[in-house]
């Protein structure tokens, strides 16, 4: 049978790599995903002060991380290219990079989401200098040491570094399980959602169920489908996909926010009556949310703990789904895929599955018979309880006491600014955190127009910090 092939995006040659100095740097960022190329393009962009910059990364590439580093062209941003500029202060940064590349400069288009990881790469090129360092490599662990800290690294390689900025981003998805046991290792059981090639070498009449009815999900059913005679069911809990973009947002509506302490049940309500205002007046719901998302963090923050707990249980999916909106033609992808017969959502989860070697007979609630599927595909999105991660690093450091998750256990303790707070509760001098792993104090933060801020901050404090903490 001849496979349907994926559309990809050629890659340029990667970032040349560059060793550097005598094995110390004033800056290691560890990851270099989109949150530590974008903290590296901050500190790169400032020509005032001379610290040297190192960038490990375990895929030997810059600018990919999770998200940018599909291949598949049909996988687009989900956010449009007027907001994704690495530049807070150059809004027209994505887009004029587009332009000049060739590729499409609407400022309300969402791009491939490869090509967003060839603009940051480039980006990156054009400013860094000799002060920036590339080591293709995986950092198992940092230890704090009198001067700063020791990165220990894959092959037995010890670097130093004054300051750390752990930008080590989204984790792999938990493995499935059903019952306290998870599923078997079986030609059925795709546990990783951005395995393209393994996605791809599926028949192209395979059924396949797709655990989980997220951004992730929808990545999958799109390489699945497209060009295919396949059938795609997503279960999750709820079976409810992220809510699409419209062509032409509003402006983002300025709803007025409660002063002091709210309640979760509060936002809710602020959420609701908004939306009701707003559409009195013709707006769009999209410009309420996308109006909230400025006011987000703080409003997170004066939620007490039990009231972010019950704002995760009975609110949070609500908003996740409206908030991270998929792109306009990947909605119309799937509208097409549901009407064909070819896709659905179903809500109530994974009741069972038995092994039948090369298929799956797969039970779900909103069913009325099981399901014989060629593929059950973990697209739960990533795992965030950073202390059941299989991550070396994260083992090491949690461990010993340096990464503690937060409360929730949607990242680590660090402060709004993503200084690290060790397991009592105190800062660790000059090891930040940067992007996802702040949610649990953020909750708005693993998203381009954030961490580009987050970013752009911590390159203006690192300087003074550095001088501060490396001895004359
Ligand atoms: C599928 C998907 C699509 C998304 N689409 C969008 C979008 O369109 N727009 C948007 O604004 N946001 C989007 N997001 C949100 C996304 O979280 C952020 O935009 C951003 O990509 C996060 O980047 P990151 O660098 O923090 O994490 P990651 O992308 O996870 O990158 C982390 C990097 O760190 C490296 N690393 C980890 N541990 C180590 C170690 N110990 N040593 C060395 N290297 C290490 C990894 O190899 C990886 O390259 C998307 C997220 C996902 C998962």
């Amino acid at each position: 049978m001849v496979q349907p092939e994926v559309p990809t995006v050629d890659v340029p040659p990667l970032t040349p790599t560059v060793e550097s100095d005598q094995g110390r740097t004033d800056v290691a960022i560890v990851g270099g995903g989109a949150s530590g190329t974008l903290t590296a393009i901050h500190l790169m962009a400032s020509r005032a002060h001379d610290l040297r910059v190192t960038v490990h990364d375990t895929s030997g590439e810059i600018g990919t991380g999770l998200a940018y580093g599909t291949t598949d062209r049909r996988h687009l941003l989900n956010v449009r290219s007027r907001h994704m500029s690495a530049f807070p202060d150059i809004p027209g940064d994505l887009v004029e990079w587009a332009r000049r590349t060739g590729r499409q400069p609407d400022a309300q288009a969402f791009l491939p989401r490869r090509d967003y990881a060839i603009y940051l790469r480039e980006t990156l090129d054009r400013l860094r200098d000799d002060r920036f360092a590339f080591r293709p490599e995986r950092v198992l662990d940092v230890i704090p040491a009198a001067d700063g800290f020791e990165l220990h690294a894959t092959g037995g390689r010890v670097t130093r570094a004054a300051t750390v900025v752990l930008a080590f981003g989204n984790q792999r998805p938990a493995p499935l399980s059903l019952g306290g046991q998870q599923l078997p290792e079986a030609d059925w059981h795709l546990p990783d959602p951005w395995d393209l090639d393994r996605l791809g070498r599926l028949a192209p009449d395979a059924v396949v169920v797709l655990v989980g009815s997220g951004l992730t999900a929808v990545d999958a059913a799109v390489t699945l489908l497209e060009g295919t005679d396949r059938r795609v069911v997503m279960v999750s809990r709820h079976g409810l996909l992220p809510r699409a973009h419209i062509e032409q947002n509003s402006t983002a509506w300025l709803s007025p926010v409660p002063h002091g302490a709210v309640t979760a049940d509060q936002l809710a309500e602020l959420l609701r009556d908004q939306i009701a205002a707003a559409r009195r007046q013709g707006v769009d719901w999209r410009a309420v949310v996308d109006g909230l998302r400025a006011p987000t963090q703080g409003l997170w923050q004066r939620l007490s703990q039990a009231e972010r707990e019950r704002f995760l249980t009975t609110y949070a999916r609500d908003w996740e789904v409206r908030r991270h909106r998929m792109a306009t033609d990947v909605a119309a992808l799937l509208d097409g895929y549901r009407d064909a017969g070819r896709l659905e959502a179903v809500a109530g989860g994974l009741a069972g599955v038995s092994d039948h070697g090369h298929r799956v007979e797969v039970e779900l609630p909103a069913l009325p018979d099981s399901l014989f599927a060629d593929a059950v595909v973990n697209c739960t999105g990533p795992m965030t309880d950073i202390s059941r991660s299989p991550d070396p690093l994260h083992q090491a450091l949690v461990q010993r006491g340096v990464l503690t998750p937060d409360p929730l256990r949607l990242g680590v303790a660090c402060t709004p600014h993503g200084e690290v707070l060790d397991v009592s509760g105190q800062v660790v001098p000059g090891l930040h955190v940067v992007g996802p792993p702040r949610k649990g104090t953020l909750w708005e933060t693993t998203a381009v127009p954030e961490i580009r801020s987050q970013a752009a901050a911590l390159a203006q404090r690192l300087p003074e910090q550095v001088r501060r903490l490396t001895p004359a």
